[in-house]
Formats: C-alpha cells, sequence, structure tokens
C-alpha cells in the first residue's frame, strides 16, 4: 500500500483527534472517579444531618450519632 502526502497528513489529523479524544476521556473518567469516590464515602444522617464518612461497601449505613438507617450516596433533594 502506497501512503500519498494527502493521506499521510489525513492519518496525522485523525490520530491527533483520536490523541485528543482519549485523554480528555481519560483525565474525565480521572476526576469524576475522584469525586464520586469523595462523594460515596461521605453520607449526610437523614434523620439529624449528622455528617460522617464511611470506608464500607453497604449500602445501608448506621448514623453513628443517632443510630439511624441511612442509604449510601447522593442525598436525594426534595421538590
Ligand atoms: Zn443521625
Amino acid at each position: 500500500m502506497e501512503l500519498t502526502l494527502a493521506d499521510f497528513v489525513l492519518l496525522v489529523i485523525f490520530g491527533s483527534c483520536v490523541l485528543v479524544l482519549a485523554f480528555t476521556l481519560v483525565s474525565r473518567t480521572l476526576h469524576a472517579r475522584a469525586e464520586g469516590r469523595s462523594l460515596a464515602r461521605r453520607v449526610v444522617c437523614r434523620l439529624c444531618l449528622h455528617a460522617f464518612e464511611t470506608r464500607e461497601n453497604t449500602e445501608i449505613l448506621t448514623c453513628p450519632s443517632c443510630g439511624a438507617a441511612n442509604e449510601k450516596g447522593r442525598p436525594r433533594r426534595l421538590g
């Protein structure tokens, strides 16, 4: 297969586009993952609003302040 200059230029442009896209995806994924990790650890009790961090992998967590069961994850906004 013969590679002409036009083919080469197209290849370089296409390659840099792919590189930029890959870099954007990787940095976004890393950022989202770091953010999600800190968010997943932070729990605000729905009863007493006591904020605490956990490293447990369970979905239901017990508030160390009042003992209420809390679901892990982002607090749901009402309204
Ligand atoms: Zn509580």
